[in-house]
């Protein structure tokens, strides 16, 4: 069998994607590959095809236990014989999968990187015929990397402890160039092919809110967006339990995920999400590494992460069936600071020495910093993004809100001397909401219980709305005009260029949205569905659902959101023609192609 016939049998795919090919072609003729790629773009057919194709067993070394399920999973689905081992197995299961691995059922065998070291599989290891060693995740070898795994630096060792070194190839998204440098030494690659391919996600919108409120701001997004699948991301276990109960409150069927939880809960919430049951996933980041549901639509950030990378694989988990779907990070300035904290008062990690911990609090610092750049930018998102990654972008996408909307610089210079004054007169004691309240002559209980309404500034800005002076607030704290106080119920206060300010003489200028513009056309990502098409690809989709539950297996297993386009688009009569469609492979047609094209035909009928 060729590799483009096993792209067609198994995958049901026509052609590779960019950066497949070459690093499948590595693997075959035996040389070790570096791939860089970002979330989405198809690294697990890399090591699957040539799993198929070299003569013996490849493992695929993996750092998530619920990754590894979900593959395995697909890959029986697409009738490749596949196992995992891990902790989630009881030693008896564990026992009859490294027998029956032994006895060579298996082509493909995913694998916890902390098993490697125990003896029932080097016993195992050292007999079997192992062709390729594919490390996924390989930044976690690295400690410059986000999710540092020391039981990856056992990897290498593993590997030479084989009788026959295996071609080994290693697979992640980040591509910082540290962490590349780590990957390559620590593994000890020989002479690897190094394939990268481009970080745009063409699918992908981005967007950056800074909302007055986060709840209102996230409620919107969700109810602008019935019937789709998103994630939301929080910060914190006590801000997803909020976040989740909200939005439950608010009739969304929303369902939680943290560490925090029993992992039978974690369980069946995540199930209830990869299932359909559940249309909204609040999480923190414990939730997501590895899981490959294609067809969530958006990703909420309801707290800025702690530097673009997380930001960047956590976003891209929308639109992995390259359908659009949109990534939106609801900011403030308090997520700056609640990071600035965590990353200087974190204790370093054990046998650091002092001086390569201080190192790596700078850097985090710094990766924070761009981070916060990426919010408060008006230029290009996309552009923000792809350049740190150390790709050249061009400087209008096209699918960004910046790109959408024009903005104009207003000299806010009088305004902030209102603003200053009103902060003073109020002894810089009141929250950003009351100075704002007080500046707009507002008449509530704040305003009256402090007796605000006699200071001078009461009514100065009443020309403005008071999410105008908002608005302006924030610009001034982001200026270092005005300051927030630490803690829980932050105060305004007079920043160290308050007093530039109030000598005025220099304009002050703020940007704000002057008007929105049509989107571009983004080439290769299709439209959403109209007409019959729209209400055939339902019909399909309430099938998938149902086969679904009847094997017991997430939606997409059987069938992506895009195969289902696809078929709801040509409306295929025969198995040959439903072969044609990309992501129909023989396991899967020959499983499910009688039932979807019977639908099919029934809908052609009534229709
Ligand atoms: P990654 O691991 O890089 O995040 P995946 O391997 O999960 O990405 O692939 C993302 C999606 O793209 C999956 O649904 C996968 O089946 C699909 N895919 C991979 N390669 C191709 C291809 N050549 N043609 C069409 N779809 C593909
Ligand atoms: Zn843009």
């Amino acid at each position: 069998m060729t590799k483009e016939e096993a792209l067609k049998t198994y995958f049901g795919y026509d052609a590779f994607r960019g950066g497949q090919e070459p690093v499948i072609d590595a693997l075959l003729s035996g040389r070790d590959a570096l791939a860089i790629m970002p979330t989405g773009a198809g690294k697990s057919v890399c090591y699957q095809i040539p799993a198929l194709l070299l003569p013996g067993i490849t493992l695929v070394v993996s750092p998530l236990v619920s990754l590894m399920r979900d593959q395995v999973t697909q890959l029986v689905q697409m009738g490749v014989p596949a196992a995992y081992l891990n902790s989630t197995l009881t030693f008896k299961q564990y026992l009859l999968a490294l027998s029956r691995a032994k006895a060579g059922r298996y082509k493909i065998i995913y694998v916890a990187p902390e098993r490697l070291e125990t003896e029932g599989f080097r016993a195992f290891a050292e007999t079997a015929d192992i062709s390729l060693v594919a490390v996924d995740e390989a930044h976690c070898i690295s400690q410059w990397g986000q999710d540092f795994r020391p039981s990856y630096l056992n990897i290498p060792a593993f590997v030479k402890s084989l009788p026959k070194r295996p071609v080994v190839g290693a697979f992640t998204a980040t591509a910082t160039p540290d962490v590349k440098e780590d990957i390559e030494r620590l593994l000890e690659l020989r002479d690897p092919l190094r394939v990268t391919t481009g970080f745009d996600r063409e699918n992908l919108y981005f967007e950056v809110q800074q909302p007055d409120s986060k709840k209102a701001a996230l409620l919107e997004l969700v109810q602008g967006r019935p019937g789709k699948c998103g994630i939301v991301y929080c910060a914190t276990r006590k801000n997803v339990e909020e976040v989740c109960g909200f939005l439950q409150e608010r009739g969304v069927a929303a369902t939680r995920y943290h560490a925090g939880l029993e992992a039978e809960e974690r369980r069946r919430n995540q199930e209830d999400f990869l299932y359909d049951r559940a249309q909204v996933m609040v999480a923190t980041n414990a939730f997501g590494m590895g899981i490959d549901k294609s067809d969530v639509r958006y990703v909420v950030h309801y707290n800025m992460p702690k530097d673009i990378e997380s930001y960047y694989q956590e976003a891209g988990r929308a639109g992995r069936d390259g359908l659009p779907s949109s990534c939106i990070l609801l900011y403030s300035g308090q997520d700056v600071r609640t990071n600035e904290f965590l990353i200087t008062h974190s204790e370093p990690r054990e046998g650091l020495d002092a001086r390569t911990a201080e190192m790596l609090r700078e850097r985090d610092l710094q990766r924070l910093r761009k981070m916060a750049g990426y919010c408060r930018t008006r230029r290009c998102l996309r552009q923000h993004i792809l350049r740190y990654f150390g790709e050249f972008a061009p400087d209008y996408c096209g699918a960004c809100y910046n790109c959408l909307h024009n903005f104009e610089e207003v000299d806010v210079g009088r305004e902030a001397q209102c603003i200053i004054a009103c902060v003073s007169e109020l002894n810089q004691a009141f929250g950003v909401g009351i100075v704002a309240e007080t500046l707009c002559g507002a008449e509530t209980d704040k305003v009256r219980k402090y007796h605000l309404d006699r200071e001078q500034s009461y009514g100065a800005l009443k020309d403005l709305t008071q999410k105008e002076v908002r608005e302006r607030i924030r610009f001034l704290l982001e200026e270092g005009v005005l300051t927030l106080s630490p803690g829980q119920y932050p105060v305004v206060r007079l920043g160290e260029r308050a007093e530039d300010v109030m000598r005025g003489g220099q304009p002050l200028l703020m940007k704000t949205v002057k008007e929105e513009l049509p989107a571009a056309p983004r080439r290769a990502v299709p439209d959403e569905l109209e007409g019959p098409a729209a209400e055939l690809f339902q019909r399909l989709r309430n099938l998938r659902a149902r086969t679904a539950r009847m094997q017991g297996v997430p939606a997409y297993v059987v069938f992506t959101d895009r195969t289902l386009r696809e078929m709801a688009l040509a409306r295929p009569r025969t198995v040959a023609e439903l072969r044609a469609v990309s992501g129909v492979g023989d396991a899967k047609a020959s499983r499910y192609g009688k039932a979807f094209l019977a639908e099919i035909a029934a809908f052609e009928g009534e229709g």
